[in-house]
């Protein structure tokens, strides 16, 4: 009996023994395990840290501390902190506990220092994690580099809110602003070509840029502009357009071929109205070429001609015959009737005979009651003739109140090559001899 009892307990005591054995294999597989997975976190690409139930870290794997360039003590803890930057701190610190007393996964964003003092863009997520029991062990965070992430996307908030800027000038300023695509469609117009042209936008998006053409520019025009700018090159030009009520404007144009980014041509155009500048252009230039009294071309305009036509001359051969006509005893219109009717009779007078002449014969005020008469490709006998056909003309033109006014009239040919000053001389000398000779008559020389 004691025997088997003895059998029995050694047997018992053998099976402990294995149990025993059985049980430390065990905890050496678990604890190589454990070393394995902590391997495994070491070199993992991450950052990665660990947190005990009382939130302070107590584990930063290889890849942190060489991110940080710290050792495993000075992290420990809330040491951590101290890479984090200031301006991100105190978030974070709020973040971690709110999440951490619910036991709650997290992310966050903030900048950490690394080895080189510089901060880089960390993306970090937090979880909490278990026994296998369920026991709540503390947090297990993963840490990612984001920087360049967050470059581009502060670059592309940058670049939007300047383009919201850029889109608000284009909007506001008074140049007015279309874009049409590569057929000339509308796309885009601003606020100052509606301003101007009195159309509304959903009139004008979609219909084709000639809708502004205003007929008064020729093709040649129109094709010079196309050519320009298919050929990619910026074309800057006065234009004439017309507003929707049909009144026609001055625009200085600039319209600009761009490329997208998928190579899609489209025209940017630019411009501004320059009616008024140009109106005054006009006047400066009436005033500076004509004759403010008659209204026909004045003696700068007539000296320009001559010069023209001389070098015509020299160049192709080209005659010409110029007429002097002086009104005769002028001066006895004013002594008798007044400065006010010799005004009258000097107008009268310029536009009868303009009316008279051919639209490419040159006719102005030479200086006081004396004009000239430029006809080109004229010889001779037909200037005599156009002379004579003047003086008839005015000789039997009815002047208000005035009996009659009669011309004298000088013709010259410029068929040889001689000096302005000499061949000017000559039709005043032709001039003197009609005078000479009994006024009312035509004279050559
Ligand atoms: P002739 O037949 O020799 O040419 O005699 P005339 O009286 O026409 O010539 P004269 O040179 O003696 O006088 C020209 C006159 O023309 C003198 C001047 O008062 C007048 N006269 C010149 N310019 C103007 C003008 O702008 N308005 C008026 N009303 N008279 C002018
Ligand atoms: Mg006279
Ligand atoms: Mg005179």
């Amino acid at each position: 009996m004691q025997n088997i009892l003895i059998e029995e307990l050694k047997r018992e005591n053998q099976f402990l023994k294995n149990e025993n054995i059985d049980l430390k294999n065990q905890q050496i597989e678990i604890s190589k395990a454990k070393e394995l997975y902590l391997g495994i976190l070491e070199e993992f690409p991450a950052l990665i840290w660990r947190a005990n139930t009382e939130k302070l870290c107590d584990y930063f794997n290889t890849t942190w501390l060489q991110f940080t360039g710290r050792t495993m003590e000075e992290e420990y803890g809330y040491g951590w902190a101290q890479g984090v930057h200031p301006d991100d701190l105190d978030r974070c610190v709020e973040i971690y506990n709110l999440n951490f007393d619910q036991r709650k996964s997290f992310s966050m964003e903030y900048r950490l220092k690394n080895r080189d003092q510089g901060y880089r863009w960390i993306l970090d997520i937090g979880r909490p994690y278990y026994d296998l029991d369920g026991t709540f062990l503390g947090y297990i965070g993963s840490c990612y580099d984001i920087t360049e992430r967050k470059n581009t996307q502060e670059k592309l908030e940058t670049i939007q809110s300047e383009m919201k800027v850029i889109v608000q000038a284009i909007e506001q300023t008074k140049e007015m602003v279309r874009i049409t695509d590569k057929d000339a469609i509308i796309t885009y117009v601003n606020d100052a070509v509606i301003t101007e042209t009195g159309y509304t936008k959903e009139e004008l998006i979609g219909q084709k840029s000639s809708i502004f053409k205003s007929g008064k520019q020729d093709e040649s025009f129109y094709k010079n502009l196309w050519d320009t700018v298919l050929s990619g090159n910026i074309y800057k030009n006065v234009i004439i357009n017309k507003r929707k009520d049909g009144t026609l404007y001055y625009e200085e144009q600039t319209i600009t071929p761009v490329f997208d980014e998928q190579n899609n041509l489209s025209f940017v155009s630019t411009g501004h109205d320059i009616s008024e500048r140009i109106e005054v252009e006009k006047k400066l230039h009436s005033l500076a070429t004509k004759d403010a009294l008659t209204g026909i071309y004045n003696r700068y305009s007539l000296n320009k001609e001559i010069d023209t036509n001389i070098k015509k001359y020299e160049c192709y051969e080209n005659i010409f015959s110029l007429l002097m006509l002086d009104i005769d005893h002028f001066k006895n219109v004013n002594d008798i009737y007044g400065h006010d009717v010799g005004d009258y009779v000097l107008k009268e007078l310029s536009s009868t005979i303009e009316n008279s002449i051919r639209k490419t014969d040159i006719f102005g005020r030479w200086g006081g009651e004396e004009f000239l008469l430029l006809l080109p490709n004229t010889n001779k006998d037909e200037a005599i003739l156009i002379a004579t056909k003047i003086k008839n003309i005015i000789e039997n033109h009815k002047f208000c109140n005035i009996p009659r006014v009669t011309l004298s009239i000088g013709v010259s040919v410029y068929n040889e090559k001689i000096k302005k000053e000499l061949f000017l001389k000559k039709v005043d000398e032709a001039l003197y001899k009609a005078k000479s000779t009994g006024r009312n008559r035509v004279e050559y020389k």
